[in-house]
């Protein structure tokens, strides 16, 4: 039997196991190597601004839903205003001509169709495929080895949904791209997600299903407000989160996982450890190599992982009322290209945060640009303070100079810039290389689990993005509680949960 459990990591998954290990009666401690809950899901003040670093969308907002049942489960939505967003992305072209992807997909159809006529059928068949995983609720299952008839019912119920997310998963948007005979939207459309390697088509069509259903929000007051609601609840469930504790070594005796021990010498000892951690440190540095087999070490050897992130923020003295508001922001042709990471850039997107009143007051809006990077070229400016500290600050004019070209005079309104790098969102969060959401999305890894134990090593598990390519904040919930589900099954006793 089960009594007590060590979770390394307080992000999100680390946090949902801890909340649903109290439900379920297990004594747990959360370590966690930071001063705050959320990990990835997180945000940071700059002089009067907040600049929010994670949620574009929430799969779970929306009333109803199995997911949205977890998020009342953890305390994460109670009380919480979400902004449904019209569009998901603003493409620009030259002069005044836009691809505006519509969240609704009636209107996105219409969209494209006034733009490209002879389209039609390319069209019809992407909102169409929109339409029908629209139909479908994200499939929030038991753990595999606890599932019940009536979950296998309801797989059933969904195969017609998994047959055509297996179609659309084996074509990457920019393949896709180029079935569309006008030159506009085939350019367009490849900028949507065209940034990231082979990203499958199936992943676009599920988050505007999602969007389109208005089921993925935005959380009003940012993403730090909603992982401290979770810490919230998982104190409140008599739950015990050690800050500023990094995990160095977990403990093991007899090829069974006994405990943890952390950077200051510290050792506690529990019935099961679960590692909410980074995936490389925790098999590489926690375990030292020593549980891994040709899968494993093949996966950290070849799988392409999410780059690391420039992430320029930048606080502005105005207001954008009429700007649109997107889900990842506009993106818009550079007249005066310009130089990041040694690469020229002739298109920039910006996302405007005037559809969250709590990041900026009185006349302000933050402005933020999120540029896929380099983790070798910032881990070696970053061993001279002086040459990295130079590179954020030309980063930061390199962007304002994009910015200014779409937003004139913008450049004498900036009280306030940050620019997080690589070398940042490794420190804060551990993130190998600086990965932001762990193992790429790709037509290759799109439906490929990851095993959440090592082979030869017992009462150990892996939760967290770097077991769920593609990683996301739901996946990192939805872990949390099928991992203690299958505590409880070992445990040959009924899983419990409950609302605060
Ligand atoms: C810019 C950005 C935008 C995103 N947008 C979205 C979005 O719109 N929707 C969405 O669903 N997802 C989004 N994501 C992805 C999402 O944030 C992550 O996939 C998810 O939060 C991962 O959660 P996790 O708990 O698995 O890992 P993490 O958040 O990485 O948490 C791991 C925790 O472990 C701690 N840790 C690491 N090593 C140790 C150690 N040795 N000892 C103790 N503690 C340790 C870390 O400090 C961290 O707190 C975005 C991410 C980013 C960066």
């Amino acid at each position: 039997m089960t009594g007590s459990i060590l979770i390394v990591g307080a992000g999100i998954a680390g946090l949902s196991a801890g909340c649903y290990g109290q439900m379920n009666g297990y004594q747990t401690q959360i370590f966690e190597q930071g001063h705050n809950p959320g990990g990835l899901c997180t945000s940071w003040k700059r002089k009067v601004y907040t600049i929010d670093g994670c949620i574009h969308w929430l799969v779970g907002s929306a009333p109803n839903g199995p997911l949205h049942q977890i998020w009342l489960e953890l305390g994460a939505i109670q009380g919480r205003s979400f902004f449904n967003h019209d569009t998901f992305m603003r493409v620009e072209g030259d002069g005044s001509r836009a691809f505006v992807v519509y969240t609704d997909a009636d209107r996105l159809e219409q969209h494209m169709k006034e733009i490209a006529p002879e389209d039609e059928e390319t069209i019809e068949t992407f909102v169409d495929a929109i339409r029908t995983c629209a139909r479908y609720e994200l499939p929030v299952g038991a753990a595999f080895e606890s599932r019940s008839f009536k979950d296998g019912l309801n797989m059933v119920g969904r195969l017609p949904l998994l047959k055509m997310m297996a179609k659309w998963g084996r074509i990457s948007v920019r393949d896709f791209a180029t079935r569309f005979r006008n030159p506009f939207l085939s350019e367009a459309f490849a900028t949507v997600f065209g940034d990231i390697n082979n990203f499958p088509m199936a992943g676009m069509i599920m988050t505007l299903a999602w969007l389109h259903n208005r089921a993925a929000g935005y959380p009003i007051g940012g993403s730090l407000e909603f992982a401290r609601a979770i810490e919230r609840r998982y104190l409140g469930l008599g739950g015990e989160i050690h800050y500023d504790s990094r995990v160095e070594k977990i403990l093991v005796e007899n090829d069974s996982a006994v405990g943890i021990r952390l950077v200051n010498g510290q050792e506690y000892r529990g019935d099961v450890v679960i590692s909410a951690a980074d995936g490389h440190s925790t098999i590489f540095n926690m375990l030292g190599a020593r549980y891994m087999d040709d899968e494993v070490r093949s996966r950290y050897d070849r799988l392409p992982i999410f780059p690391p992130l420039l992430y320029v923020a930048l606080g502005v003295t105005r207001t954008f009322d009429d700007f649109p508001a997107s889900v990842v922001g506009v993106s818009f042709p550079l007249r005066k290209p310009i130089m990041i990471d040694n690469k020229i850039l002739i298109r920039l997107t910006a996302q405007v945060y005037n559809f969250d009143p709590f990041l900026a007051h009185h006349g302000r809006t933050v402005v933020r640009v999120m540029l896929m990077s380099n983790y070798e070229r910032w881990s070696l400016l970053a061993q001279s303070p002086d040459e990295y500290n130079t590179e954020k600050e030309r980063v930061a004019e390199q962007v304002i100079a994009a910015l200014e070209q779409r937003f004139p005079g913008i450049s004498d309104q900036i009280e306030m810039s940050d620019v997080a790098t690589p070398m940042t969102f490794e420190h804060y969060t551990g993130n190998w290389n600086g990965s932001f959401e762990g193992w790429l999305l790709t037509v290759d890894t799109f439906g490929k689990n990851v095993s959440k134990t090592l082979p030869g090593l017992d009462n150990f598990y892996m939760i967290g993005q770097w077991v769920n390519p593609g990683g996301g904040v739901p996946p990192a919930a939805m872990d949390g509680r099928s991992i203690i589900q299958l505590l409880r099954h070992k445990d040959k006793a009924k899983f419990l949960s409950s609302q605060p």
